[in-house]
């Protein structure tokens, strides 16, 4: 049997009760909910930018669909179908039993905790790179946008941050962490938790939301030039885990509290009057959820230290991770 054919076959087709046609002709067919509309997004991970080439494929697998659930989380979308573009190398093809058996666990294993359904993709042959597609559903109007800000909106920001780009400073040698440390540093790197229960809670709670991907500057940064407006964070406020209050003062560190990436936790923004109901919803949810500062007007981010002053985003080393 052609060997593409046997791939798909042998680890990426599973029988779908919520399309209407899966794997196997030229397209699938999927129906809407009713009142709904579609939110799409696609995310790519290439060897050697974005995972090392030998991450476990188990991991991998997991963490191409967990980067594109963080993308529905945003939204405030309810994540149902998948679509996975493949290009594999003719030596992982080949070990198929081993690479391929990995990679679709740990991608089926994290689409069956949603209920998602992958109902197509591409598989060529190449230098190894994992594209997947996510299609949601959120009800008519209520997606959750970057746009939205409004002046005296508290910022808000989900679980902890700076923890997974911890475990690519120890990778990179320019940090020493404790084995418990980078145990727990490299789980946050590459098994992120996408908060899709929190983003579809968000709805008719935030103004407007984003997924930290790239960096709590950068992709703030993001809902402040969508919607128009400017924000001051305290640096304090933003939320550490207990690894990243032991180094924090090493070099390296706040650089990647503040623009690390690969954190998959939601910032979002809301009214002030909703703040309570934001702090309920977090002990409902047991995942903390940090007030870090407020929409103001004009332009730009301000980030105070503890006594109110304004740091300088040299100091911060800000674009560290951009040069
Ligand atoms: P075509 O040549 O018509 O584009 P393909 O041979 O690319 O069809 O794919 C055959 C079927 O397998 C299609 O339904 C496609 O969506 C699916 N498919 C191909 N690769 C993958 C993959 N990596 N994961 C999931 N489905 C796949
Ligand atoms: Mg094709």
């Amino acid at each position: 049997m052609n060997k593409e054919f046997d791939i798909i076959r042998r680890y990426f087709k599973k029988t779908v009760s919520n399309a209407i046609l899966g794997i196997g002709d030229d397209a699938a067919l999927i129906v809407p909910s009713s009142k709904t509309e579609l939110a799409i997004s696609m995310d790519t991970l290439v060897s050697g930018k974005h995972f090392f080439a030998d991450t476990d494929p188990y991991k991998l697998g997991y963490k191409s669909l967990a980067v594109n659930l963080s993308d529905m989380a945003a939204m405030g979308a309810k994540p149902r179908w998948a679509m996975l573009s493949l290009t594999l190398p003719k030596i992982l093809a080949e070990q198929n039993e081993v690479w391929l058996g990995d990679f679709s666990q740990g991608f089926f294993e994290l689409a069956q905790t949603y209920q998602i359904e992958l109902i197509g993709g591409d598989t060529t042959s190449g230098p190894l790179s994992i594209c997947v597609q996510i299609i949601g559903e959120v009800a008519k109007g209520d997606a959750l946008r970057r746009s939205g800000a409004l002046v005296g909106d508290d910022i808000w920001v989900s679980g902890c941050l700076g923890d997974a780009a911890l475990a690519l400073c120890h990778e990179k040698q320019q940090m020493v962490l404790e084995s418990d440390e980078i145990d727990y540093c490299l789980s946050a790197l590459h098994m992120p938790t996408a908060r899709i229960v929190l983003g579809q809670k968000l709805i008719g709670l935030a103004h407007s939301a984003i997924d930290i991907s790239d960096g709590l500057m950068a992709d703030l940064g993001h809902i402040l030039s969508a919607s128009n407006k400017a924000a001051t964070i305290d640096l304090v406020l933003i939320p550490c885990s207990s690894v990243m209050q032991r180094v924090i003062q090493r070099p390296f560190a706040l650089d990647c509290l503040l623009s690390g990436g690969d954190d998959y936790e939601l910032c979002f923004t809301a009214s002030k009057s909703k703040h309570k109901a934001i702090e309920v919803l977090s002990e409902e949810l047991s995942l903390p959820l940090t007030c870090i500062g407020e929409i103001i007007q004009g332009e730009g981010l301000i980030v105070k230290d503890a006594d109110g002053n304004e740091i300088s985003m040299e100091k911060t080393g800000y674009d560290h991770f951009r040069s």
